[in-house]
């Protein structure tokens, strides 16, 4: 199996996964999403909240917002040293307090670790109007995906598999098919339909084009068939910032190596070692 970067950025990437099979990638898609801890926001407390939203629905926003996580500086709290109890290595803590008339910011939540600060410091939270406030403090805790979606270091996490134009001798190169399809795959090159260089891995995988040849006339059988390679899958992942990108994909594959060592050493263990 290897990884091929067509990008790769902090925030996201695109990269083909060769010699796969569709469990693989899938266990590989559901890791990244939901076994690579990040911060969020988990406990808050009001001192002050006179805006026009219950403190619940406050307190669930703040929880939304991705944060910056350095995965080297905290552990999960059922692992920390303080027995649960919160402490500078399982919890982030912030404060934040103001008045109206105004837009509350994500900015305006003051962390006391500035690397685990939020990521973006422009998402609007609530209106505050003339006489209303919002005073409060703020606990972020690592956690993962899988118990709140607040803890998924994606915003974005899919593949699809690696598609197969294949055109054949009957094309008479009509063009119905270029002029169908919504990502300009196709063109006329010499009388007959080609796949445009460097364009084949945008195919949808619509088959707009097999029905506009079909519907052509030209026999039973379209000139153009879109299949799919299963051994590879196209992959984007688009990070919510909380971790570069190559650290989740890095983890989300050590992650799944543990977990078979683990399905391993238990078979083992249930065969006897034989
Ligand atoms: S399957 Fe869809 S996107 Fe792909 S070549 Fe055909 S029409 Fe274009
Ligand atoms: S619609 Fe069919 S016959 Fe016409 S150019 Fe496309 S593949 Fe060829
Ligand atoms: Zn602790």
């Amino acid at each position: 199996m290897e990884i091929v970067f067509s990008s790769l950025e902090d925030s996201n990437t695109r990269f083909i996964l060769n010699g796969t099979t569709t469990a693989f990638a899938n266990s590989f898609r559901r890791a990244m999403i939901s076994e690579v801890p990040t911060l969020a926001i988990e406990d808050v407390r009001i001192y002050d909240n006179t805006s026009v939203f219950f403190d619940e629905m406050l307190t669930h926003r703040f929880g939304l917002i991705p944060l910056r996580t350095d995965l080297t500086a905290y552990v999960p709290v059922s692992e920390c040293s303080c027995g649960g109890e919160g402490c500078s290595q399982c919890t982030a803590t912030y404060t934040l307090s103001v008045e109206g008339p105004c837009m509350v910011y994500s900015r305006d939540l003051i962390p006391q670790d500035p690397s685990s600060a939020p990521v973006n410091e422009n998402v609007p939270i609530i209106q505050l109007n003339e006489n209303q406030k919002v005073v409060l403090e703020a606990k972020a805790v690592l956690n993962k995906g899988r118990e709140h979606a607040k803890w998924q270091p994606t915003i974005a996490c899919g593949y699809k598999s690696y598609p197969v134009i294949s055109i054949d001798e009957q094309c008479d190169g009509c063009g119905m098919c270029v002029d169908e399809c919504p990502r300009g795959i196709l063109a006329i090159d010499a009388g007959r339909a080609i796949v445009v260089k460097d364009r084949l891995e945008q195919c949808l995988l619509c088959r707009l084009c097999e029905r506009a040849c079909l519907s052509g006339g030209i026999g039973t059988e379209p000139s153009i068939r879109v299949g799919t390679d299963e051994s590879r899958k196209i992959f984007v992942v688009e990070g919510s910032g909380s971790l570069p990108v190559q650290e989740i994909i890095e983890r989300a594959l050590r992650h799944l190596k543990g977990e078979s060592e683990d399905l391993l050493n238990c078979l083992t263990g249930i065969s006897g070692g034989e």
